[in-house]
């Protein structure tokens, strides 16, 4: 094996907020129907070194169908579907629970969010999804997510948490994903079948060429193997997000990627906040408008959130988590956002100080009608390639 040469040293702990996606191999034992409980108190111990360092993290962790088999007496070896997800039901809760018990030891708190790849999909479950985890890491708290198998509606395949993973960064806006596995990165071809593989450090564009080197075995039971690795880095790449594969059986596996360990690093070449940006801009039909008096208007360009107060006039039948276009009162457009509130709601509430939303609506929505995050001036997504988010 011989190893192509690299540019500069990149560092997870460059990150500001990272999701990091363990596979079954390295969470389950799946003969004894346990989490390897000592690589996580490791991984644990990691995760806090990172949060001290100010990091947010996110864990996607797989295995729950791998702990769980065991103690409904399920045989080794390819289950039904029905199966893997009564299997999914009962490792989910020892999966959840052992991550609290490893994070205990920091004083961090876990939550756990299961999501369907749909959640990532749809827009308003999207945008919902996307303030939880936002709140939850505004608290301190690590989420602990994975697919919500026992309702999913097509196959369970290995590999899908990559692919979630990967959409989870994406919505997030998180600027490094790594995805702990059973094999340390990319290599030309399969290192176990070809001894000429050379292994790939860094990787700047999915070109076909590298493509082609994933092939289409999946090695092994527990790993969705390179495919669905290389999708995940084309979802994170387009989404601003650096996405690095690292050999998770080693101690200390995070480490040892700062420390110049092998790994493959996926480099974007946008950053997350103008990705987004400029799919809030360019990718979605917008839906409606809100048309701004222009006190608004200068309170976007200083970097804020729309309030209601600032909307004198609304058109089209939006649901809330829809793109709308934002107009100034001559019917320029100035910007595009996803709306916190579906038309009908944000006619009663336009005008009005947030403050009295609880009372014209009945219940406590959000504040803004379009948050700052979800909010992109036109002449600010200008730059950058049309992606998704
Ligand atoms: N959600 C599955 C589990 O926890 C794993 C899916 C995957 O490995 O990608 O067992």
């Amino acid at each position: 094996m011989s190893v192509a040469r690299s540019g500069k040293q990149h560092k997870l702990g460059d990150g500001k907020r990272i999701v990091i996606k363990v596979g079954s191999a390295l969470m389950a034992d799946e003969s004894k129907g346990a989490v390897r409980a000592d690589w996580l108190a490791n991984l644990a111990d990691e995760i806090a070194k990172l949060k001290a360092g100010g990091r947010d993290v996110v864990m996607v962790s797989s295995g729950a169908i791998a702990v769980g088999r065991l103690h409904l007496g399920l045989k080794p070896g390819k289950l039904p579907l029905e199966e893997k997800q009564a299997a999914a039901a009962t490792g989910q809760i020892r999966l959840a629970h052992a991550y609290q018990e490893a994070l205990a030891r920091h004083d961090i708190t876990v939550a756990q969010v299961l999501l369907t790849l749909d959640d990532t999909e749809e827009r308003r479950r999207y945008l919902n999804a996307r303030n939880t985890i936002d709140t939850l890491l505004k608290l301190g708290a690590v989420p602990v997510i994975n697919e919500n198998d026992t309702v999913a509606t097509n196959e369970i395949r290995f590999g899908d948490n990559d692919r979630l993973a990967a959409r989870v960064a994406a919505m997030i806006s998180a600027d490094t994903l790594v995805l702990l596995s059973t094999i340390d990165g990319l290599y030309t071809a399969d290192p176990n079948v070809d001894p000429g593989a050379t292994f790939i450090p860094e990787v700047r564009e999915i070109t076909r060429e590298i493509s082609g080197m994933a092939g289409n075995a999946l090695p092994g039971y527990s790993s969705g193997g390179m495919v669905t690795k290389l999708v995940a880095a084309e979802i994170a790449m387009s989404a601003g997000c650096r996405m690095v594969i690292a050999d998770g059986r080693k101690d200390a596996p995070l480490s040892a990627i700062d420390a110049g360990g092998l790994a493959t690093w996926f480099l974007p070449s946008d950053s997350p906040r103008s990705a987004r940006k400029h799919w809030i801009a360019a990718s979605l039909k917008a839906m409606g408008s809100l048309t701004l008096d222009d006190g608004a208007i200068g309170a976007l360009r200083s970097g804020k959130s729309l309030l209601p107060a600032g909307v004198i006039a609304i058109d089209g039948q939006f649901e809330r988590g829809d793109a709308v276009r934002i107009l100034a009162q001559d019917g320029r457009e100035v910007a595009r956002g996803l709306v916190a509130y579906g038309a009908p709601d944000a006619k009663r509430i336009m005008g009005h100080k947030s403050r009295e939303i609880e009372d014209l609506l009945g219940y406590r929505g959000r504040d803004v009608m379009v948050h700052r995050d979800d909010l992109a001036l036109l002449e600010e997504a200008a730059q950058g390639p049309a992606t998704s988010p």
